[in-house]
């Protein structure tokens, strides 16, 4: 097992990545900006060590800066958690260059995966089922060839960058008049974002929902599923509630995909957590792209399935086999977790601050994970994700009711927070039913 573990992150994700290392017997190395001198688990790590000013660019992705910390703290791992370098395949090349595990997979395999042409290519070799598009970039320069490739697959279609993501990159076109022009904008927009302007085209699905597969590799021939999440419910492509498993799915279209995405993870030497993306729309399932860390959301899955994912990363990283089989999964019961964000209910605008009073709801099934104190400050500078609040229970209804209940247990004060809008979703009847699509919630939030 590795022996130290450096946690280049922040938040609640770095709480949760140094409570598994706690119970592997890791040491743990908190990183963190000035900002953040009062984390969690800062004050609760083995050591910390203060990487740079409150800005995100001159912290927590100042590779230099980390790889320095992991340096003088003697320490074997390194575990990006989600968002900022967790994705960085140079990132991870320069911190096994260095001499520390990576905690997550090959640089290689990331960038495979983070140029999304690529990653659909590698798919579909794999038997993952992906939406009906360009099989490849579009052509440079070639209006004619553009607009068969648009007839082909009917419109409307959407243009994406194959650098892309975050959600931007994207375009619909809808009719065949406007493609040749999209096409255009969209490379300069891409040129601009992400230094590349290779774009392609897919069928623009018009109310799918949003499904994902977890699975979990140790790179040394082994991987399995640990079955679906649906996060439909989302705002401006962020994700704001999410269950497992995803509702009304036929079993035999569920097992299809579930398998394919294993046998995706065998083909491309993944190693780690990682979470298959899909739209999902009359029974059909469409890969939309592979992220390769772990989730904001992976809390329901452990519910479900009662494997402790973030133990899993550092177990595969510490060279060991993975602990489980796939006969070992059983699905149990349904779990639902609610995003907590420092934000108004109503007009979204962050509210940073301090928090001077703190209470997380608690009970048989029903998980916090947040960073959250009383006298706590929420700094101005980062994503507004103060907490996640999770249930379980033996039937979806148990475990939505539970969600009622601890929505209406929980306390923050002195922040506004998007409790509230929580507390709505949950007693929405169409939410209620289950089986959404992913432009629920604007619609709702637009009437
Ligand atoms: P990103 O990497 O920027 O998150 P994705 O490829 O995951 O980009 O797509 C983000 C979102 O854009 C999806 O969740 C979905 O809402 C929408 N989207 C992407 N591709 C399609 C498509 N072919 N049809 C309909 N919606 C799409």
């Amino acid at each position: 097992m590795l022996d130290k573990v450096l946690i280049a992150n922040r938040g609640e994700i770095a709480l949760r990545i140094l409570r598994a290392c706690k119970e592997l017997g890791i040491k743990t190395v908190a990183v963190h900006s000035t900002a953040d001198r009062d984390l969690m688990h800062v004050r609760l790590a083995d050591e910390s060590v203060c990487i740079g000013p409150a800005s995100s660019t001159d912290s927590y992705l100042n590779i230099p800066a980390i790889i320095s910390a992991a340096e003088v703290t003697d320490s074997e791992g390194i575990h990006p958690g989600y968002g900022f370098l967790a994705e960085n395949a140079d990132f991870a090349e320069q911190v096994e260059r260095c001499g520390f595990q990576f905690i997550g997979p090959k640089a290689d395999v990331i960038r495979l995966m983070g140029d999304k042409v690529s990653a659909i290519d590698a798919m579909k070799k794999a038997g993952v089922p992906t939406v009906p598009g360009s099989d490849g970039p579009l052509p440079e320069d070639d209006p004619e060839a553009m607009i068969k490739i648009g007839r082909r697959i009917g419109f409307p279609v959407i243009i994406k960058a194959a650098a892309g993501g975050g959600g931007r990159g994207m375009r619909v076109v809808h009719t065949e008049a406007h493609l040749v022009n999209a096409v255009q904008v969209t490379k300069a927009e891409a040129k601009a974002a992400f230094g590349d302007d290779t774009v392609y085209m897919e069928k623009f699905l018009q109310n799918p929902r949003h499904v994902e597969i977890q699975v979990l590799a140790d790179g040394q021939g082994n991987a399995i599923h640990l079955g679906d999440r649906d996060c439909s419910l989302q705002r401006r492509h962020q994700k704001v509630l999410e269950e497992a498993p995803a509702p009304g799915i036929p079993d035999d279209i569920r097992q299809a995909v579930q398998e394919s995405c294993v046998k995706a993870c065998i083909d491309i030497g993944y190693r780690g957590a990682g979470t298959f993306e899909f739209l999902y729309e009359d029974g059909g399932f469409y890969f939309i792209e592979m992220n390769t860390r772990v989730q904001v959301e992976h809390p329901v899955t452990e519910m479900v399935t009662g494997v402790d994912i973030v133990k899993e990363q550092l177990r595969i990283a510490s060279g060991l086999p993975l602990s489980i089989k796939q006969e070992d999964i059983v699905i149990r019961g349904h779990s639902f977790e609610c995003r907590i964000n420092a934000e108004d209910s109503q007009t979204f605008l962050p509210s940073p601050g301090k928090v001077t009073h703190f209470h997380a709801p608690g009970g048989l099934g029903v998980r916090m994970d947040s960073h959250l104190y009383d006298g706590y400050s929420v700094p101005p500078y980062y994503d507004s994700l103060i907490g996640k609040l999770i249930t379980w229970g033996e039937t979806r209804e148990i475990a939505l009711t539970r969600m009622r209940n601890a929505l209406d247990e929980i306390l923050i004060e002195g922040i506004k927070s998007n409790v509230a809008l929580q507390q709505d979703l949950v007693r929405d009847h169409g939410f209620m039913e289950g089986g959404i699509n992913i432009h629920y919630l604007e619609k709702k939030l637009s009437l």
